[in-house]
């Protein structure tokens, strides 16, 4: 089967064998999304070789004990191991001997094909389309910061970063939040994607910016990100960094320290919350999609989704016609 496979820093279309129908149940790729973490990756973040890609919606091929072949699915990309406390908290994603799906110690679902355990299959409503539900995993990591840090109503939020993941933030806080939030970023034609929330250029942001606002997100993939965040933040406020990079520069936090700045990681969340809050909200993710291609033309998916500005780039497969 053909698969959009990494080696080294270089990417190419590739055929290899389909998964055994013995193992962990198959599932034929319908959409899949080119992420950031993807062009990391190639960079040699994680240090990953296989076949790529962590975004995706198929249809099962295997029946398992609580879902029947043919049903669409998402799922959680995180595997663990199932023994330890990690995981017997509900916890996977921070098993310390975890496999990710396309990005450590498991093939990813640029491929015509792939599998994941049972229990990290979660079946898509009929109501949701493939362009929306392909958005479940970059929405659960976006949702996992509401899980994470207290976002009071009138907090004043700023994101920095228009790329994908800070388009997705952006969208999720114009709908959920009642305070003022502002995107901050450097691509002023990705800005109409949505129109809902306001967008500054960075080059405008100045000293009567400083310490303005109470929740700074983080997701600009680049290191001045965090510098930008903290000269915004207010003192005792709460930066939340989104940004996964291979690339690493010093930075001097003692401002943060003297103003008492709470720094949270944040990562992945729940496929089924993203789910949820997918069939329950209107929210236009499918906006976010710049191009579909189908995987026999993944290598010029690849090159697209490398271009500075790109939004969402998929691949698509028979499947999903
Ligand atoms: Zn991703
Ligand atoms: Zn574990």
């Amino acid at each position: 089967m053909k698969s959009l496979f990494l080696r080294g820093e270089q990417v190419r279309l590739q055929e290899i064998p389909s998964p055994s129908p013995d193992g962990e149940p198959r599932i034929a790729l319908r959409l899949a999304g080119i992420c950031r973490t993807d062009l990391e990756l190639a960079k040699g973040y994680m240090g990953y070789e296989g076949v790529l890609g962590h975004e995706f919606v198929g249809t099962l091929l295997d029946a398992t004990d609580s879902l029947s072949a043919g049903t669409r699915v998402v799922g959680e990309i995180n595997c663990g191991c199932g023994r330890c406390s990690w995981c017997h908290s509900g916890l996977e994603r921070h098993c310390p001997n975890r496999t990710v799906l396309g990005i450590s110690g498991r093939p990813g679902c640029f491929s015509e094909q792939l599998t994941l355990p049972e229990r990290n299959l979660v079946p898509v409503p009929d109501s949701i389309p493939d362009e929306r539900a392909v958005f479940a995993e970059p929405l659960a990591a976006v949702i996992e910061i509401f899980e994470q840090i207290p976002v009071r109503p009138m907090d004043s939020v700023a994101i920095i970063g228009d790329g994908k993941l800070g388009l997705l933030i952006g969208m999720v806080f114009t709908r959920h939040h009642t305070g003022p939030a502002f995107l901050i970023g450097h691509h002023p034609s990705k800005w109409k994607s949505i129109p809902e929330i306001p967008c500054i250029h960075e080059n405008e942001i100045g000293n009567d910016m400083n310490a303005q606002f109470d929740i700074v997100i983080e997701a600009s993939g680049t290191v001045s990100g965090l510098a930008r965040a903290q000269q915004i933040i207010r003192p005792r406020g709460t930066i939340v960094l989104k940004s996964t990079m291979e690339r690493s520069e010093p930075l001097n936090l003692t401002v943060s320290v003297v103003n008492e700045v709470t720094i949270v990681g944040s990562r992945c969340g729940r496929l089924p919350t993203a789910i949820r809050f997918l069939e329950r909200t209107d929210l236009p993710v499918e906006r976010l999609i710049e191009a579909t291609y189908p995987l026999d033309r993944a290598k010029e998916a690849w090159k697209h989704a490398c271009q500075s500005g790109a939004l969402k780039i998929c691949l698509k497969t028979k499947e999903s016609a």
